[in-house]
Order: C-alpha cells, then sequence, then structure tokens
C-alpha cells in the first residue's frame, strides 16, 4: 500500500490534465504517476525542482526584488515569539 501525495496544478506530461499528478515512495525511492493515465516515473528532482512547494511559495521574493520592508519586520515578529517556550 503507498501513501499517495497529489500534487495541486501539476501538469500530467502524457495525458495533460492537471491535478491528477501524485508521488509516491517504492523502496525508499520518490516516484511520480498519474491518476488518469498509466504515467509513471521516478521523481526527478533535478528536474522539476519541488513542484508541491510551488503553491505555498507566494511569500518569496523574485529574482532581482529587493525584500519589502514588511515582509522583514514579520520574520522578526516571528523570531521572537514567546509562545513557543515550553
Ligand atoms: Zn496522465
Amino acid at each position: 500500500m503507498h501513501k499517495k501525495r497529489f500534487i495541486a496544478g501539476a501538469l500530467c506530461p502524457k495525458c495533460q490534465q492537471r491535478d491528477k499528478i501524485f508521488i509516491y515512495f517504492e523502496a525508499g525511492e520518490k516516484w511520480r504517476a498519474c491518476n488518469r493515465c498509466d504515467f509513471n516515473e521516478p521523481f526527478d528532482q533535478r528536474d522539476n525542482g519541488k513542484p508541491e512547494e510551488i503553491v505555498t511559495r507566494v511569500n518569496q521574493n523574485r529574482l532581482g526584488e529587493k525584500p519589502l520592508a514588511h515582509e522583514v519586520a514579520v520574520e522578526a515578529v516571528k523570531l521572537i515569539d514567546p509562545k513557543k517556550r515550553s
């Protein structure tokens, strides 16, 4: 039994359907497959980076863009969060 993890917004290179690609682990290897067609291949991170994180990367600065002042301030608040004391 494999744990399937779908990649939001990923496009199947074979049937061109969106949101059908999922990732699973087989013998320690990362694989990706399509839920609609028989597409199935080893997941190559050099090829696609980390597509499962793309959706969450909305806060990253674009290349050549300076970080905004308020973004720096938010980070500073996180670092001194007093609620994390245990
Ligand atoms: Zn497909």
